[in-house]
């Protein structure tokens, strides 16, 4: 797909349906997700409850990928397959999850610490949903998708943490990736011109260690190539004057989470 698809005011709406569907899945995945939980378990429940509220798990079958959610657990950074994994305390999940409803498509993922996370990886955690904050405040008119990726890297870097560059986020809501690709790097004032009617998923993936990714044989997953951890968060948004429009909310996750501290 070659040109950026523009979305009407209306067409926002329908996207923001999709992605209220994904953020509530999100959070019946937080219900549930701890220590002897198998990942496939988390799939099966996400599946259930996208299609019991009228939607369709954007990702099965996309490209051939062969589930609902893409959980990558600990070193995998993102992409990985749900399985007989059983999650084990101190671990640290992300779950990707993407919705079609009424044609539309929405995107988010959250990573969910398990139990007692050594203090590394949660300083991690926090730096990545900081960047995705950092980088949703720049994703307004007047601004560029340099400016975007600008925002994630400088604020990773500067904590010691690393880049991955051979994944980006992307336009999103007609399709699951559209264009514009936004990278987690940039310069700032660089790249494409951020309009009125784009809708971006922005997902700053942050390695604990060096950003090198490798990518596995099973066509998927994408783990860091020094073992270290790797914290993934996103967020559909559309581009506004003045402040961005998050269509996706970690609100409902992060009730559940209260809940069961
Ligand atoms: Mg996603
Ligand atoms: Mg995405």
């Amino acid at each position: 797909m070659s040109k950026i698809h523009y979305k009407n005011l209306e067409e926002i709406e329908k996207i923001r349906e999709s992605d209220l569907l994904v953020s509530k899945t999100l959070a019946e995945v937080a219900k549930i997700i701890g220590e002897g939980v198998k990942t496939i378990q988390l799939n099966k429940l996400a599946e259930e409850f996208i299609r019991d509220h009228g939607g369709v798990p954007a990702f099965l079958n996309y490209n051939g990928f062969p589930y609902s959610l893409c959980i990558s657990l600990n070193d995998q950074v993102v992409h990985g397959f749900p399985g007989e994994y059983v999650i084990k305390d101190g671990d640290i999940v992300s779950v990707d999850c993407g919705v079609v409803l009424n044609n539309f498509v929405g995107d988010s993922a959250y990573t969910f610490p398990i139990g007692n996370v050594d203090p590394e990886t949660l300083r991690l955690l926090k730096v990545t949903k900081e960047c995705l904050y950092l980088a949703i405040d720049k994703a307004v008119v007047g601004m560029r998708v340099g400016d975007v990726g600008y925002a994630v890297q400088q604020h990773a870097e500067k904590n010691g943490f690393g880049v991955v560059k051979e994944l980006v986020g992307h336009g999103v809501g007609f399709k699951l990736h559209e264009k514009p690709e936004v990278p987690n790097y940039g310069r700032r004032g660089s790249g494409i011109k951020l309009e009125e009617g784009m809708v971006i998923a922005i997902e700053p993936m942050i390695n604990g260690g060096k950003g090198g990714v490798k990518f596995w044989e099973d066509g998927w997953t994408v783990s860091t190539i020094d073992k270290k951890p790797s914290a993934h968060y996103e967020h559909s948004v559309a581009v506004k004057k003045g402040k961005a429009d998050v269509l996706s909310t970690f609100q409902y996750i992060e009730e559940v989470l209260k809940q069961k501290d």
